[in-house]
């Protein structure tokens, strides 16, 4: 199998600086370094938010993918428009003239480099251990599609094609570009390409054997008061602990009238996206997952 074409994207929420200029080194410094087994598009996916510093216009357009929403011509959003057009684009979806798509965000939380696959087929998860050798501070986070959405499609960009990853780099304020952080997603970006430029050519590519992938279990909703409203803080001891485990009885919110909520959860999940900033308009305070030991070698 080879990959014929990429598509690098950014700016799926338009408030994530890192992704657009990502696209903007990429414009100036790829051609020089010549692929020659690939075609690679580099997509501003929401000009429209970006240009007016949000995450979106009417629908956040990282939910927009799903196969019947793509069908849907009552939903007349912007950004149910814009998937249109990108699934034209890049797509369509289950058929994709896009082998491999790496969508560039940004989040507040301390992730620092999370490959974040829709799709945990052996190749990507290839790539991701691959990714993990070269780069530091990498994390594998795998959402299997029935434990966000219920049944087995995605509403996410990347779900267009069967292989790539969102690549979610933090932690950063959105509408702020950190040169560390850019660089980070940079440094990420040009080792996939320099992977499957490899995997083109036959050439063996070393990789770890076994990886440790975050699966997505749930996302935590804030405590509500009686009218819905937020009414506690993520703890300062949850605070910064992506990727660490949780156990029983922590400490994971302080509610406004001082009480302390505690993780009621048996087993340790290993909580992400602890106190992203796009979530508080959903309440959601970070998410929890199970982190498992996965076999990526090929077994012939
Ligand atoms: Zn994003």
């Amino acid at each position: 199998m080879t990959i014929q074409k990429i598509a690098i994207v950014g700016g799926t929420h338009g408030n994530e600086y890192t992704g657009p200029y990502l696209l903007n080194l990429l414009k100036y410094r790829v051609p020089v370094l010549r692929y020659l087994t690939f075609d690679l598009k580099i997509f501003l996916a929401n000009p429209k938010a970006y240009q007016n510093k949000v995450r979106y216009i009417d629908y956040d357009l990282n939910r927009s993918f799903l196969s019947e929403d793509l069908a849907n011509y009552s939903l007349d959003s912007y950004e149910a428009n814009r998937a249109k057009v990108i699934n034209q684009v890049l797509g369509p979806k289950e058929n994709s003239k896009t082998d491999l798509i790496i969508d560039v965000h940004s989040t507040t939380a301390n992730m620092g480099v999370s490959i974040i696959l829709v799709n945990n087929n052996m190749f990507n998860l290839q790539l991701a251990s691959f990714l993990s050798t070269r780069i530091p501070n990498v994390f594998i986070y795998y959402i299997p599609p029935e434990a966000y959405t219920g049944n087995n499609d995605h509403p996410f960009l990347n779900s267009l094609a069967k292989y790539g990853f969102a690549l979610e780099v933090g932690p950063i304020p959105n509408g702020v570009v950190r040169h560390d952080i850019l660089l980070q997603a940079y440094d990420a970006t040009l080792a996939c390409l320099e992977y499957i430029e490899k995997k083109n050519k036959g050439m063996d590519v070393y990789y770890e054997s076994t990886v440790d992938v975050y699966e997505h279990v749930s996302a935590v909703e804030f405590p509500l008061d009686s009218d819905g409203k937020i009414d506690a803080i993520i703890h300062k001891e949850l605070q910064d602990m992506d990727y660490k485990p949780l156990e029983k009885g922590a400490p994971i919110f302080e509610k406004f009238d001082g009480r302390i909520v505690v993780n009621h959860e048996d087993e340790s999940f290993y909580p992400v996206f602890i106190n992203e900033a796009a979530y508080y308009d959903k309440k959601i305070a970070f998410s929890l997952t199970r982190k498992k030991r996965i076999r990526v070698d090929n077994i012939t």
